[in-house]
Parts: structure tokens; sequence; C-alpha cells
């Protein structure tokens, strides 16, 4: 009898890669900031591309490589720089999307900077970035573009971490950053219901990106073993978070607004006690 071989799935997408089926994103225009390749902000903007949206892209640092690759893609791209602090940048940005689309959609306020320092030796320079970028800069990022946000289904997505959630050592200023933000999603969605605008937010764990890997050279042994306990599918990648973000920002999400959505950790995650020998 022949042998028969055994078949090893296949896929045309590399791991993390979405594989949309739909096409949500059709005549909608979808501005990104902090979109960075490799980043979240790179895989959200591509994924939202791929669903037929029209991207702007708007980040402190170029974002050539990510605005050539979309346009290769077949993709409107818009590729704006400055910084989210200043409201002159933030004017200009929303001046740009106005003569360039007319209107916005989608709002994904992503841009962000991380900040591991004990809170006794914490410099007022380096809270006050962390707050102004997390937080200040995306109050006025939203603020300037709102009244571009009149469309039907428009929808603000915040880019805020599991540590808005929970308390980690040494992340106060970011924690307290991101607490903030989901603070702000959940009366912002209260207050822009009635225009019809919803504003909704991630939380997500550990995500493998640049600013993770610049972060990791500080993280010991035992830290990465306790981070990967309250990660029971292993660590996130940015197309993980961009599927959620695709989906919240989309008319299937037509019904949610004010929450934010923890991913690849759960609130109330119990350890693995079970690993833990307490015999005597
Ligand atoms: P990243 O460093 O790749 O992306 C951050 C982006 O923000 C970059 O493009 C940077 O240029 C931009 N940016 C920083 N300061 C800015 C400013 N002042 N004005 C405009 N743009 C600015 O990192 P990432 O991990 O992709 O982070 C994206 C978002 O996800 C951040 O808000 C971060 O806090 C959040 N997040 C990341 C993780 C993770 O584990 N990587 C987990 C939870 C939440």
């Amino acid at each position: 009898m022949p042998r028969v071989e055994k078949q090893t799935e296949t896929t045309t997408q590399p791991a993390g890669r979405p594989t949309p089926a739909m096409w949500r994103f059709e005549n909608k225009v979808v501005l990104v900031t902090g979109a960075s390749a490799g980043g979240i902000g790179g895989a959200v903007a591509q994924r939202l591309a791929s669903e037929g949206a029209q991207i702007v892209l708007f980040s402190s640092e170029p974002s050539d490589d990510l605005a050539d690759e979309l346009r290769a893609a077949g993709s409107d791209v818009l590729a704006t720089q400055g910084d989210v602090r200043t409201q002159g940048d933030v004017d200009r940005l929303a001046g740009a999307i106005s003569e360039h689309a007319g209107r916005l959609d989608v709002l994904v306020n992503n841009a962000g900077v991380e900040l591991g320092v004990r809170f006794e030796d914490m410099p007022d320079s380096e809270w006050e970035h962390v707050l102004g970028v997390n937080l200040t800069g995306l109050m006025r990022v939203t603020r300037s573009v709102l009244p571009l946000m009149k469309c039907k289904g428009a929808v603000i997505v915040n880019v805020a971490s599991a540590l808005g959630m929970v308390g980690c050592p040494g992340m106060t200023a970011y924690s307290a950053s991101k607490g903030a933000v989901i603070s702000l999603t959940q009366s912002l969605g209260l207050e822009l219901a009635p225009q019809g605008v919803r504003v909704v937010g991630v939380a997500p764990g550990v995500v493998r990106t640049p600013l993770l890997r610049r972060f990791s050279e500080h993280l010991t042994p035992d830290m990465l073993s306790q981070i990967r306990a309250t990660h029971p599918l292993g660590l996130g990648r940015p197309h993980d978070v961009a599927a959620a973000v695709a989906f919240l920002a989309s008319d299937d999400a037509r019904w949610i607004t004010g929450v934010t959505l923890p991913m690849g950790w759960a609130p109330g995650l119990t350890l693995p006690l079970d690993q833990i020998n307490t015999a005597q």
C-alpha cells in the first residue's frame, strides 16, 4: 500500500499576518498616530488598508518606508510628521486631512512612549514627557480632528495598555498615563454617543515591537518568567492588536462604546499555582 504523507498545514501568509476576508473600511479615511514599521501602529495601518481604508500616518519619526509599502499594495496614503504634544503640528495635521480627504472616519490614537524608573528617582521631565505624549498628546490630536469626524459611524480607538488596569513597580508614569486614557475613553464615549461617534480602546499585554525590544534589555530572567506567567496565550504580535482594532473600528462593533478591551492577559488571571510546591 502506498505510504500516505501527512499533510502539513500551509498558509500563504507569514504567521501573525492578517488574512482579511472582509472589506470593512472601503471609502473610509483612517488616521493612525505613531505608525511605524514593526510597531502596533504600522500593523494597524496595514490591516485597515488591506480592508480598503485610505490611510493618514502621523508620527514624530518619518514613516516613509511604511507609506511606500502601503502604496505598493495599492492604498491611498498621506504621510505626515509631527509631535502629538505640539498644538501647531496637530492643527497642521487636521488641515492636511481636511484638504486631502475632507473628513475622518476612524482615529487610532496609538503614539506612545514607555518609561521604567523608580518613583522616588522620577525626574519631572520624564513624568511630563510620558504624560505629555500618552495622555495630553492623545487629547490634542482627538480635539483637533474631531470636527472632521461628523460622518456616520465615526470611531476613535485608543491604544491603552494592560498597565493602565493593573499595577507594575517602576511603571508609575506609564501606568498613570494609560489608566487615564482608559478613563478618558469611558467619559468621551458617553459624551460623543449623541453625535454617533464611538470611543473604544484596547489594553494589550506585552507585544513584540521595537518599543519592547528597547525595554527588554532591562528585564531579568525572573521578570521575563513573571511576564510569561501572566500571558496564557504567549506574548502578542502587532497584528494581534491590529485585528482587534479593526473589529472595534468597524461597523461590526457598532453597539460598543466607552470600553477598553484587555488583550493577551486577563483581569483576575490566576497565576499557575499548581506549579508551586508548598509541601514540607
Ligand atoms: P513603537 O515605539 O513601535 O511605536 C510608538 C510610536 O509612537 C512610534 O512610531 C513613535 O515615533 C511614536 N511617537 C512617540 N512619541 C511621539 C510623539 N511625541 N508624537 C508623535 N509620535 C510619537 O511602540 P509600540 O509598542 O508599537 O507602541 C504603540 C502603542 O502601543 C503605544 O501607545 C504603547 O504604549 C502601546 N502598547 C505597547 C505594548 C507593547 O508591549 N509593545 C503593550 C501595550 C501597549
